[in-house]
């Protein structure tokens, strides 16, 4: 049994509709697949129509963009209620936040003498939920200034760069409660990637715990070994559920395909468990 539960398709930043993230998922031999755009849950019908035909299992989930003490923190939530009200809010505001950053973002690439519009990283952009700073990257991709979007993150959009500009994220805190509150399970995503460590601590992990979080991803192409195992030793000691997965986003990013980190089926079954 091949599970993976963090997916992305072109209703975030990935490049599959979810048509085609599911039938890749198929052609991978994976049984169970999530599909977890960023703050969206625009792709889930489409997925299921797709699921249903080629016989995976899809289940519903989301990755929220979040924030601890100004750092970036990515929390996964699975089989909620796509239509409760509070967790619709706070997804709008950072779907918002994304979208309203983007003309700032090109006025600072346009100040370095690089001619971007809005309607370059529309064509895109276009079939996803908000325009997301890997829209810009694939735009500056198409206009020969990039050969990838990791050049273009790393020489323009991150924290630190020239074209960084900061937007909204949910509080943590804030987005475990909405998720529990909507029936779902919250898991932090990648919880030792890009500086996350400095604020997902044990003491954290436990304290979340406390407001309904299930489990943390392990098994992630962002964690060495040793991350890997100290995390597992966390879970363990706490008594959450782990998660591998591949964080897939078609050919948006490479050495993530799909399946390369799997979810164990008890881990699964403790997960989704009432
Ligand atoms: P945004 O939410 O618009 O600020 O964009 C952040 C998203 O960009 C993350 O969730 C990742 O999916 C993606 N991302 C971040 N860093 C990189 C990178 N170095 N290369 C490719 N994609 C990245
Ligand atoms: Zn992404
Ligand atoms: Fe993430
Ligand atoms: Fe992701």
């Amino acid at each position: 049994m091949r599970i993976d539960l963090h997916t992305h398709s072109n209703r975030s930043d990935g490049t599959d509709t979810p048509t085609e993230l599911v039938e890749n998922a198929a052609a991978r031999g994976l049984d169970v697949l999530a599909i977890t755009d960023h703050d969206s849950t625009v792709g889930w019908d489409e997925a299921d129509e797709a699921a249903s035909r080629v016989g995976v299992r899809l289940l519903h989930g989301i990755e929220i963009s979040t924030e601890l003490d100004g750092q970036s923190v990515h929390l996964l939530g699975y089989e909620f209620d796509p239509a409760d009200a509070d967790l619709l809010a706070e997804l709008q505001r950072v779907l918002d936040g994304r979208d309203n950053r983007l003309p700032r973002v090109l006025s600072r690439l346009q100040g370095l003498g690089i001619d971007i519009t809005e309607a370059d990283v529309e064509r895109w952009s276009g079939n996803a939920a908000a325009s997301g700073r890997p829209h810009v990257a694939d735009a500056l991709i198409e206009l020969g200034v990039v050969v990838d979007r990791t050049e273009a993150f790393d020489r323009y959009l991150k924290p630190g760069r020239p074209a960084y500009v900061d937007r909204y994220a949910a509080p943590l805190r804030d987005a475990v409660r909405l998720l529990v509150a909507a029936g779902g399970r919250a898991v932090v995503a990648h919880p030792w990637s890009r500086g996350s460590d400095r604020v997902v601590t044990a003491e954290l992990l436990a304290e979340l715990q406390g407001l309904g979080l299930r489990g943390i991803e392990v098994d992630h192409n962002d964690h060495d070994a040793a991350a890997r195992a100290a995390l597992r030793g966390i879970a363990a000691d706490l008594d959450l559920v782990v998660t591998g997965s591949s964080d897939y986003h078609g050919t948006g990013k490479t050495d993530f395909d799909l399946g390369c980190n799997t979810t164990a089926p008890e881990q699964l079954e403790r997960l989704l468990a009432p």
